[in-house]
């Protein structure tokens, strides 16, 4: 059961082969065996996941539900969730159960979705392998000495290894796209503003954005078309019609224009992953795509472009941590300032704790204006490199990442090699635009992902490419070793 798709699960529900209760326990029995090696899960919901299974069931036997009635899915803890502890990854949350849902937990609640619990992550969703959690490391399914990306690392994991059907997710500089092509997994980012902010953990509010992690486009398609909508609740949310995304993905690609920017095949690129990258090209093509070179002059400066915003950002967010609202507290303070001293200091892990300090210091009076505001300045050039594109191309195309998943470990102790994990994923947050990541083959037995990059609001093009992609190919076919 674990391997059929969202769609296969839907109809042998509809047609009675089995109940969302067997299906729900089936991942539930898969979780207690595996998730020992993987920690892909903080919480598991098993009471909640079969109440809401027994629900489906009974909809589902009055002839009614949709799509996804009775699927079960992780959703990433950095959600809230009424009644369920919504940790963010993080010590300074491990006690905090929130007391309403967001409204993506709330929508898929009303798709018919299962929750099977929460899905690990790196602490607040700093991070680029799932390394910073509070509640350790995430392993990748393909090689348990290896990451499997960050942040929605947990998510990741949990489906590639047939834990979970699919999971919700989170990007803010990759973290979506980037955990998806290390465990060989079909990840979109949508348009900023296309899927409701209220109720997940903020971040970095101006690039954060809620997405899925499936198995394939198809997958994820569904999920996403349950997610995505105005949210009057989300001030950055936005008005304005979802597309049918499952209906979209049938269309053939002829005639379709790719743009490939020289900037996202230069220098740093592992040549196995190239090569992949290439093997991608060349099968779009023969499906009727045309390409042409296209270029994003200001890419290179996304990296550091988006180390003084994000980090700025995180540090007026996080400002609301201080041991008296809610969220840890420090014991026997003996002034204010000593109890919001201890409670950050004891509550936050170093990662969250240098981004705070980075944040800080470009906002403060003197640097203002040298870092952030000039990050502000060039984030425009980057956005206007991508209006510049998508006047003569539909897509751009280029890896996710430079290399395939790196060792636990390897990167611990050196913030800025981490940091520039996200090279390919970053400009897309900072532009605010669509982009999605999906199985291209595979190097020195990893998986390898291709990224599509799209013009505002046109997730339906971009699922429709990866699903006729995943029609002619069978890469994201491939499960992990020991989880089949
Ligand atoms: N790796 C990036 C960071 O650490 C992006 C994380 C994310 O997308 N949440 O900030």
């Amino acid at each position: 059961m674990h391997n059929l798709s969202i769609k296969e699960l839907s109809e042998g529900l509809k047609a009675k082969r089995f109940s969302s209760r067997e299906l729900t326990q089936h991942h539930l029995d898969r979780i207690a065996r595996h998730d020992w090696a993987l920690n892909s899960f903080i919480t598991v919901t098993p009471e909640r996941a079969m109440a809401q299974a027994a629900a489906a069931d009974a909809q589902l036997a009055a002839g009614a539900g949709g799509p996804l009635t009775g699927i079960p899915l992780a959703q990433k803890d950095i959600f809230c969730t009424r009644g369920v502890k919504t940790s963010c990854g993080s010590k300074m949350l491990d006690r905090f159960v929130a007391p309403y849902d967001a409204t993506i937990v709330e929508k898929l609640d009303a798709a018919g979705m299962v929750m099977l619990g929460k899905a690990n992550m790196d602490e607040f969703a700093m991070g680029s392998s799932n390394e910073t959690s509070w509640h350790g490391a995430v392993r990748n399914p393909w090689n348990p000495g290896r990451v499997p990306g960050g942040s929605s690392g947990g998510s990741a994991a949990a489906v590639a290894a047939g834990l979970a059907p699919a999971a919700t997710a989170t990007d803010t500089g990759g973290s979506i796209r980037q955990p998806a092509a290390l465990t060989n997994l079909t990840g979109i980012k949508p348009t900023y503003g296309r899927v409701s902010r209220y109720g997940m953990i903020a971040f970095a509010s101006s690039l954060d954005q809620a997405g899925v992690l499936a198995r394939s486009a198809q997958d994820a398609a569904y999920v996403l078309q349950a997610m995505a909508g105005f949210d009057p609740r989300d001030s950055t949310s936005v008005d304005c019609p979802v597309d049918d995304y499952p209906a979209a993905l049938d269309k053939p690609l002829r005639g379709l224009r790719i743009g490939l920017p020289d900037e996202f095949f230069a220098e740093g690129l592992e040549p196995g992953v190239r090569s992949c990258v290439e093997g991608a090209i060349k099968k779009l093509w023969e499906l009727g795509a045309e390409f042409e070179n296209v270029s994003l002059p200001n890419m290179p400066l996304s990296v550091p472009t988006y180390y003084v915003v994000a980090p700025a950002e995180a540090s007026s967010n996080l400002a609301r941590f201080d041991g008296v609202r809610y969220g840890h507290r420090a014991d026997n303070a003996a002034s204010l300032e000593e109890l919001y001293k201890r409670s950050r200091g004891e509550g936050f892990g170093a990662e969250v704790q240098r981004r705070i300090m980075i944040g800080t210091y470009v906002l403060s009076h003197g640097y203002y204006d040298a870092y952030y505001l000039k990050a502000q300045k060039v984030r425009r050039l980057i956005y206007d490199d991508f209006k510049r594109a998508f006047a003569s191309v539909d897509l751009v195309l280029g890896p996710t990442a430079q290399n395939v998943a790196f060792r636990l470990g390897d990167k611990g102790d050196d913030p800025v090699a981490m940091y520039l994990n996200d090279i390919y994923t970053i400009a897309a947050n900072l532009a605010g635009i669509p982009a999605l990541s999906m199985p291209c083959g595979f190097h020195d037995g990893l998986p390898v992902g291709v990224q599509l990059m799209g013009n505002f609001f046109d997730e339906a093009r971009m699922l429709n490419v990866a699903h006729q992609y995943q029609q002619a190919t069978d890469w994201h076919k491939r499960r992990p070793p020991g989880f089949e």
